[in-house]
């Protein structure tokens, strides 16, 4: 028996069989995997997947592959740590970061998307993989095309950080660095994946893609003991995350594998960008198209995919939503890089930044199970932060020239 039955219109229910295609043609409504999860009850259990590898692969039966996985074996069941330092700064005395900045091997949840979308683009026979990405998808996509044999071909928009650009080309991709925003480069995409025969993992690959991201549910719920967090901060880009990560939880409730899952889902984005949490915001259905301007470029959309989605599932968890300046930003990465140790880049930061605002508004209680979304890794956007950092201190080397840069670095401590 197979456990995915094909796909299905999220708005007017049409049945498709299992085709590379993301639209409905009878109403233009997005496309979704539609499983037997009575099949998929009779082969999980908690011990099923704690037997499996250390990987997202352990959930791979609730995944939309025929087969067995055959790029990015090695992606997720990143750390989830208790966050006990940053929890008393922000005043949560029960906090989680799900660690997503070390996820293998590009240092970004998106990979946990790209290893499902190519394994999916193999079972379906393509040989060239693409991407429209405002930066981690596209180090992603290029990296596992690398280690699965295909070609690829990468879309950006020609403003990124060059840790994004370099960590694209190094794979030996065909990067297309395309003057105008991310939603333009989208645009062009669209049109592009009529011509060419080709795996757009975001676009005509998206309802396979789009589930990858329920394994960071899947992961929290387990590293928990088997159990939904009582709230999760998510940022927001085109809105899959954040819709995706809930449905993950609610799958495992359904399977009896979890209690049913009262978790409050907030979305967090930057003031500069902000057309998901401005329409929660603004209690509005309707998403308001922004032309993006935010140093937090890898959630920079304007025009989010999901971003309805997105919007009902924080209604329908009873959660919220926030957005922050990039100062906030910054602040955020640093407050998160000197109390936990973790070097996250602006995506982070906005997560971070946002919790701290939530816990102000008294929307995050002080004793309840809070996890924060830490998407991508620092080292990446090393921009947003090499004017806001303390410089080194220069030294001979001389025990007598260390003892000086020590006693001033002391006197200037205590002067502060
Ligand atoms: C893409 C991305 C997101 C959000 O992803 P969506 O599913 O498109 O909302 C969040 N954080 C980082 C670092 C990302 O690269
Ligand atoms: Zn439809």
């Amino acid at each position: 028996m197979a456990k995915v039955l094909g796909l299905r219109c999220r708005e007017c229910g049409q049945e498709y069989g299992v085709v590379p295609n993301h639209v409905c043609e009878m109403c233009f409504g997005p496309l979704e995997v539609r499983y037997d999860y009575e099949e998929i009850g009779h082969r999980i259990s908690r011990t099923s997947i704690e037997s499996g590898p250390p990987s997202i692969w352990r959930y791979k039966d609730l995944l939309p592959i025929d087969g067995e996985p055959t790029v990015g074996l090695n992606c997720g069941w990143t750390p989830l740590v208790r966050a006990e330092r940053l929890g008393r700064e922000l005043g949560l005395r029960n906090l989680y970061l799900k660690n997503d900045s070390v996820n293998h091997p590009t240092l970004s949840f998106k990979d946990r998307v790209v290893s499902v979308a190519l394994t999916k683009a193999r079972e379906f026979g393509y040989e060239v993989v693409a991407c429209a990405s405002t930066g981690n998808l596209a180090n992603s996509v290029a990296a596992h095309a690398a280690e699965g044999g295909f070609t690829s071909y990468i879309f950006i928009p020609d403003n990124l950080e060059l840790g994004k650009v370099l960590g694209t080309l190094v794979y030996g991709a065909n990067v297309l660095a395309v003057s105008g925003n991310y939603d333009e480069v989208n645009r062009l995409c669209a049109e592009a994946v009529g011509k060419y025969n080709w795996a757009f993992v975001n676009i005509n690959l998206r309802p396979y893609y789009g589930d990858g991201s329920k394994t960071f549910g899947y992961e929290i719920a387990e590293q928990l003991g088997w159990r939904a967090p009582d709230h999760i901060v998510v940022p927001c880009a085109g809105g899959s995350l954040m819709s995706k990560t809930y449905k993950g939880l609610n799958e495992l409730a359904q399977l009896g594998i979890i209690p049913p899952v009262k978790t409050k889902m907030y979305a967090a984005q930057a003031s500069g960008c902000s057309p998901i949490t401005t329409a929660i915001k603004t209690k509005s259905d309707v998403i308001r198209p922004v032309k993006p301007n935010t140093i937090a470029k890898s959630i920079a959309i304007g025009n989010p995919a999901d971003g309805y989605y997105a919007i009902d599932t924080v209604r329908k968890s009873g959660g919220w939503a926030e957005d922050v300046t990039d100062d906030e930003v910054i602040e955020g990465i640093k407050l998160l890089g000197r109390t936990e140790g973790i070097f996250t880049e602006t995506a982070g930061g906005v997560t971070v930044a946002v919790a701290r605002k939530l816990v102000e508004q008294g929307r995050l209680p002080a004793d309840e199970l809070v996890v924060l979304a830490i998407t991508g890794n620092g080292l990446k956007t090393q921009e947003a932060v090499t004017d806001c950092l303390s410089q080194p201190m220069h030294i001979q080397p001389n025990l007598t020239s260390l003892k000086e840069a020590i006693g001033l670095q002391r006197q200037a401590a205590l002067s502060v």
